[in-house]
C-alpha cells in the first residue's frame, strides 16, 4: 500500500507514530413495535436509566483520579440529562401516551433534543447536543443487552480512529495511547480539551478518509499541523520517528531550563505567564514553570453552570489558582461573554452582530448586579495571593473609570460587612483598536495593559475570528496588527506600566523576538509553549530586536513578517 497523507485539523498538538484501532461504536439498530404493558415498559426504561447513572458516576470517578475535578464535571452534564424531565420525562409520557417500546421512543426523543440543541448558533450548547447523542446511545445499547467497545483492546502504542469521540470514550483510554484521529469534531470539543490535558496528539475533522483506514495499519499523525499520513513508507516513517525524537530533546532542554527566569542576552527580563480557563489547568502551568498567569479567562466558570455561580463558587476557584501561584501574579479577567460565547441562563438576545455587540464590559456594566458578585469574589480571594483583575473590550475612559467605580462599591460593601478584602492592580485588555490607537489615554487610568491579539486581529483586519472562509486574512502577524501592538507598548513605557500579551500570538515562539522588540513585558500563552518561549527569550538580544520588530513594521504582509522572523530563527 502506498503512504498517503489526509489533512484535518490539529487539535491537540504531538507527532505520533502508531498503529490504527478502530473504536467501534455500535448505534443499536432500533426497532419500533407497540407494546401492551406501558407499566412494565417505563419501569424497563427506568431500571435502565439507573444503570446509565451508574456507569456515568463510575466513569466520573476514575476521570477524576486521572484527569481531576474539572475533567469529570463533564459527566456532570450528562448525569443531568438522566434527571431530566424534559428528556426522560418526556420518554416515559410518550411510551404511556403512544404505547410504542422504550428502543424507539428514546431514539426519537434524543434525536430531537440534539437537533434542536445542534441549531443554535453557540459552539457550547452545541457540544450539548453531543452529550445528549453520547447519552442516549448509552441508553439504547444498555436496552438492546448490547456489549460496547472493549477499549482494554487498545494497546500501549495504538492511535485510536473514531467517527467521532465523546469525552466518556476519552476518558475510558487506557495509559499509553499514542493519537487519536477521528471523522468528526472540532478543536473546542470535549474530547480535543481532554486529549490535550492527557498530551495526546489529536487529528480531527478527516471526514470519510478515515474508513479508508483498516485495523493495524500504521499511522503518522501530526497534532500540530492537522495531518495523518497512512501506511507511511519506511524513509517517512524514519524522519517522523527522528522529528519525535528532536521535538522530545528540545522539549526536554528546555523543561531542564524552565526553572531559569526567561532574561534577554542583554539582561531583559521578561515574564513568561500561562492563560487557563480553569483551576484545573494550575498544574499544567506549574508543571511548564508558568512564573505566574497572565489570563484567568472566568467565563468558564459561568458556562460550566446552568445557574449565575455564586459569590461563594467564585471565591473557591479563585482561591485555587491564587493560593497555588502564592506571591506570583494571577490576571484574572472579568466576565466576558457576548460574541461567540452565549450564556443560555443570561437569555441574552439575539443581535446582528455579536461580536460588535453587547459583549464582555458593555454586558457587566449594564449587569452591575451580576459584575458587582464577581468584584465581590474577586477583592475577597484576592487576600490569598497576588491578584490583578482585568477587564475584557474596554475601549473608553470611561467605562474604566465606572468599572472601578463598581470594584469601589463592593469593597465598600464588604469592609461594612467587616469581610477583609484584597488590594488588586487593576487594568485592561487591549483587544478593540480604538483602545491601542487612544493607549496613551487609557494607560494613565490602569496598572497594566495586556494585549489580546485574537480579538485585536479580528477587529483590525475585519476578518471574524471563527469564520473559516476568512482564514487565511486572519493572522495576527499582520503589520497593522503588530504596529497597534508597538503604539500599546509604547504609551505603557511612558506611563511606567506593565505591556503584557495574552492573545494567541504571545504564545509563537517564531514571533517571540518581534514581540521582544516591540517592547512587551511579559508574554501569556497555553502552559505547553512556555519553556520554548523562555529558551527564545535567552536567545534575545534587545537591541537586534527592537531593529527586527522596526522592520517587521515596514512589511506588506503577514507572511512576510513571518518569513522575516523564520529568517532569524
Ligand atoms: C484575545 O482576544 O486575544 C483574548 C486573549 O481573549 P479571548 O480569546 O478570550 O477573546
Ligand atoms: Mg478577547
Amino acid at each position: 500500500m502506498t503512504a498517503e497523507r489526509i489533512n484535518g485539523v490539529g487539535a491537540a498538538p504531538g507527532l505520533a507514530i502508531g498503529q490504527a484501532v478502530h473504536w467501534r461504536k455500535d448505534h443499536p439498530k432500533v426497532e419500533t413495535h407497540t407494546v401492551d404493558n406501558t407499566d412494565q415498559e417505563v419501569a424497563r426504561l427506568e431500571e435502565t436509566v439507573d444503570q446509565a447513572k451508574e456507569q456515568l458516576t463510575r466513569l466520573r470517578e476514575t476521570t477524576r483520579e486521572r484527569m481531576g475535578e474539572d475533567e469529570a464535571g463533564i459527566f456532570d452534564a450528562h448525569l443531568s440529562f438522566l434527571d431530566d424531565p424534559a428528556y426522560i420525562g418526556e420518554m416515559k409520557n410518550r411510551i404511556r401516551n403512544q404505547k410504542r417500546n422504550a428502543e424507539s421512543i428514546c431514539a426519537e426523543v434524543t434525536e430531537e433534543m440534539s437537533s434542536m440543541l445542534a441549531s443554535l448558533p453557540d459552539e457550547y450548547m452545541q457540544a450539548r447536543a453531543d452529550d445528549i447523542r453520547d447519552v442516549g446511545n448509552r441508553i439504547l445499547l444498555l436496552l438492546s443487552g448490547i456489549e460496547p467497545f472493549d477499549p482494554s483492546l487498545l494497546q500501549p502504542g495504538s492511535i485510536v480512529v473514531a467517527e467521532e469521540l465523546a469525552p466518556s470514550d476519552t476518558a475510558q483510554f487506557p495509559p499509553g495511547i499514542a493519537a487519536m484521529v477521528t471523522a468528526r469534531g472540532s478543536k473546542t470539543a470535549h474530547a480535543a480539551i481532554m486529549a490535550r490535558t492527557l498530551g495526546i496528539p489529536a487529528v480531527l475533522g478527516l471526514g470519510d478518509h478515515i474508513d479508508r483506514i483498516q485495523d493495524g495499519d500504521t499511522l503518522i499523525a501530526d497534532g500540530e499541523k492537522g495531518t495523518i499520513i497512512l501506511s507511511p513508507d519506511p524513509e517517512t516513517e524514519e524522519q517522523a520517528r527522528k522529528e519525535m525524537e528532536r521535538q522530545r530533546e528540545l522539549r526536554e532542554a528546555a523543561l531542564k531550563k524552565a526553572d531559569e527566569d526567561a532574561v534577554t542576552s542583554d539582561g531583559k527580563r521578561i515574564q513568561v505567564f500561562a492563560n487557563i480557563g480553569s483551576p484545573a489547568d494550575v498544574e499544567a502551568a506549574l508543571e511548564n514553570r508558568a512564573e505566574g498567569i497572565g489570563l484567568f479567562r472566568t467565563e468558564f466558570l459561568y458556562l460550566e453552570n446552568d445557574q449565575w455561580p455564586t459569590e461563594e463558587e467564585q471565591i473557591r476557584a479563585y482561591r485555587k489558582v491564587l493560593e497555588a501561584f502564592g506571591d506570583k501574579p494571577v490576571v484574572i479577567r472579568t466576565l466576558d461573554i457576548g460574541g461567540d460565547k452565549d450564556l443560555p441562563y443570561a437569555e441574552l438576545p439575539k443581535e446582528e452582530n455579536p461580536f460588535l455587540g453587547h459583549r464582555a464590559i458593555r454586558f457587566c456594566l449594564d449587569n452591575p448586579e451580576i459584575f458587582k458578585t464577581q468584584l465581590r469574589a474577586l477583592l475577597r480571594a484576592g487576600v490569598y495571593g497576588n491578584l490583578w483583575i482585568m477587564f475584557p473590550m474596554v475601549e473608553s475612559v470611561s467605562e474604566i473609570r465606572e468599572a472601578k467605580r463598581l470594584l469601589e462599591e463592593a469593597r465598600t460593601e464588604l469592609e461594612r460587612e467587616g469581610v477583609e478584602t484584597a488590594s488588586p492592580k487593576v487594568g485592561i485588555m487591549v483587544e478593540v483598536p480604538a483602545a491601542a490607537v487612544t493607549a496613551d489615554i487609557l494607560a494613565k487610568e490602569v496598572d497594566f495593559m495586556s494585549i489580546g491579539t485574537n480579538d485585536l486581529t479580528q477587529y483590525t483586519l475585519a476578518a471574524d475570528r471563527g469564520n473559516e472562509r476568512v482564514a487565511p486574512l486572519y493572522d495576527a502577524a499582520h503589520p497593522a496588527v503588530l504596529r497597534l501592538v508597538r503604539q500599546t507598548c509604547e504609551a505603557a513605557l511612558k506611563e511606567g506600566i506593565v505591556a503584557g500579551m495574552c492573545g494567541e500570538l504571545a504564545g509563537d515562539p517564531h514571533m517571540t523576538e518581534i514581540l521582544i522588540g516591540l517592547g512587551l513585558d511579559e508574554l501569556s500563552m497555553s502552559a505547553g509553549t512556555i519553556p520554548e518561549v523562555k529558551e527564545k527569550v535567552r536567545r534575545t538580544d534587545t537591541e537586534k530586536a527592537r531593529t527586527l520588530a522596526d522592520e517587521a513594521l515596514t512589511r506588506q504582509a503577514p507572511e512576510e513578517v513571518r518569513s522575516l522572523a523564520k529568517e532569524e530563527n
